[in-house]
């Protein structure tokens, strides 16, 4: 199954490491053709501001946009959970409004404040080590948005079908749960 990553900044190779490990065929996109024939994509972490300026010069921007608002699956992670977003604050900018949720950036702090945390009992990845970069924090889920996994009783994976967001780095380390999981929900 052919995924696209979007490939305009951050971490994207090592989604693609992952997806590969899980016998999908990742796609690294960088222009508008490159979405062409893929089944689903992953917006990376790395730094929002810097993804859309990339996005806005390729003339990606509005092709992705339509993608992930087309209800095909997607999976936000970090950055990428931000620019599917409704509202983002902190600061505030633009973004797809793709998945119903809210998000303020850079909630726990700098860089030098990332950190690792276990997940909560009873969602859907028991003992899942999640990694938090500069992370942002959702601060408001839809009606239509199901958790399925907690840190310190707030939402840090959410979906909406086959519309995921993540505010750890679920492809950093070797738990391939989550992306096993979005793969197996959009095939
Ligand atoms: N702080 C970044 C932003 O606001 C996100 C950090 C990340 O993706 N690791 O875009």
């Amino acid at each position: 199954m052919k995924i696209g990553v979007l490939a305009v900044q951050g971490g994207f190779a090592a989604h693609a490491r992952m997806l590969a490990g899980l016998g999908a065929d990742p796609i690294l996109v960088r222009r508008p053709a490159d979405l062409g024939d893929v089944a689903g994509l992953v917006l990376p972490g790395g730094e929002s501001t810097a993804m859309l300026t990339g996005l806005a010069r390729d003339g990606l921007e509005a092709p992705v946009r339509a993608w992930t608002r087309s209800r095909r699956p997607v999976f936000g992670t970090c950055a990428g959970a931000i620019l599917l977003a409704c509202g983002v604050a902190h600061p505030a900018q633009r973004s797809f409004t793709a998945l119903d949720l809210d998000v303020e950036r850079n909630a726990y702090g700098t860089q030098l404040d990332s950190f690792t945390a276990v997940v909560d009992p009873g969602g859907a990845f028991p003992g899942l080590h999640a990694i938090f970069i500069r992370a942002p924090r959702i601060v408001r889920v839809g009606d239509g948005v199901e958790v399925l996994a907690r840190v310190a009783g707030e939402a840090v994976l959410v979906r909406s079908g086959a519309a995921w967001a993540a505010t750890f780095h679920p492809e950093l380390g070797d738990d391939a749960r989550v992306h096993r999981a979005w793969l197996r929900e959009i095939s």
